[in-house]
């Protein structure tokens, strides 16, 4: 019953991972594929997941040993916020780190792009979680040609630099890219549109955004097809369901965490029998 269950969780791994070097077709990927998963058991799931992802954080935490960096990409309304809430409130906040990355600003912008990534990696025993990343900048900024193809053309390969000296300095990096389709996107949006809690979701220039859907869809495929290696894989998860989205996006960070076999440090050495007075 355990070792059946925990093949099932490498098998989301494996499943929903990149091969370094393979060609992602995303029209082949179905957003509402749940692998074999069920909407009744998920809850207990995720909740069994969420509890092996705080353990592991509070181990990694205390070892300083690993950093740990998790990329969350995808369309607008893919699930972001949403993935961040559900599953990385298992973390203690001591020892994580979240940012979202906006439009740059003038001084990001004065800078080369990367720059403001690095400043926000995780150092040994944090984990952080990027909320849009240097993925922005061979996606909204390849869709609008915010540079010349010849700049952005370059980025795949000095992002896998990059990620490669993060990894090689210490750092394990997980990237999901959510994958909803147009109609959930629609879905989505109406529901900002209607609902006074959402609404300041909303702008009218993600109508825009939503009009350039294939062009976006194109940029990531090329993102996942050259940007998933063997030290910074990219997992693409089905996420017109939240509640499969949210356990794979747990099960397969607790899996990895898990291959870190974070361990609590000894402290230092005691006296016998030491009775604190
Ligand atoms: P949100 O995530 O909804 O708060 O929106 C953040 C906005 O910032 C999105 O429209 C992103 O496309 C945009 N953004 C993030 N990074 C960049 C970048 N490097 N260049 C241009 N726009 C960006
Ligand atoms: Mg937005």
């Amino acid at each position: 019953m355990k070792q059946g269950a925990s093949a099932q969780r490498g098998g989301l791994a494996k499943r929903l991972g990149v091969r370094p070097g393979s060609r992602v077709d995303l029209s082949a990927i179905d957003p509402n594929a749940t692998h074999g998963h069920r909407r009744s058991a998920s809850e207990r799931e995720l909740a069994a997941g969420l509890e092996r992802l705080g353990g592991l954080q509070d181990r990694i935490w205390a070892e300083a040993k690993h950093a740990v960096l998790v990329v969350l990409q995808g369309i607008d309304a893919a699930g972001k916020d949403g993935t961040i809430r559900h599953v990385m409130g298992a973390f203690n906040p001591m020892g994580c780190q979240v940012t979202s990355f906006k439009v740059p600003t003038p001084i990001e912008l004065a800078h080369d792009y990367l720059w403001r990534i690095h400043g926000r990696t995780p150092g040994k025993g944090e984990i952080g979680i990027f909320n849009r990343s240097q993925y922005e900048d061979v996606l909204v900024v390849r869709v609008h040609e915010l540079v010349p193809k010849a700049v952005w053309s370059k980025r795949y390969d000095q992002i896998n630099a990059f990620e490669q000296m993060l990894a090689e300095a210490g750092t394990t990096i997980l990237k999901f890219f959510l994958y909803i389709d147009r109609d959930e996107q629609k879905e989505r949006f109406q529901a900002r549109v209607d609902d006074p809690t959402k609404r300041w979701k909303f702008r009218m220039g993600d109508l825009d955004e939503r009009r350039l859907w294939d062009s976006y869809i194109a940029a990531y495929e090329e993102a996942l097809s050259r940007c998933s290696t063997d030290w910074a894989p990219w997992f693409v998860v089905p996420s017109n369901h939240k509640w499969f989205r949210n356990l794979a996006v747990a099960e397969i960070l607790a899996d990895t965490l898990d291959a870190l076999n974070p361990q609590y440090p000894p402290g230092e050495e005691l006296p016998p029998n030491l009775l604190i007075e």
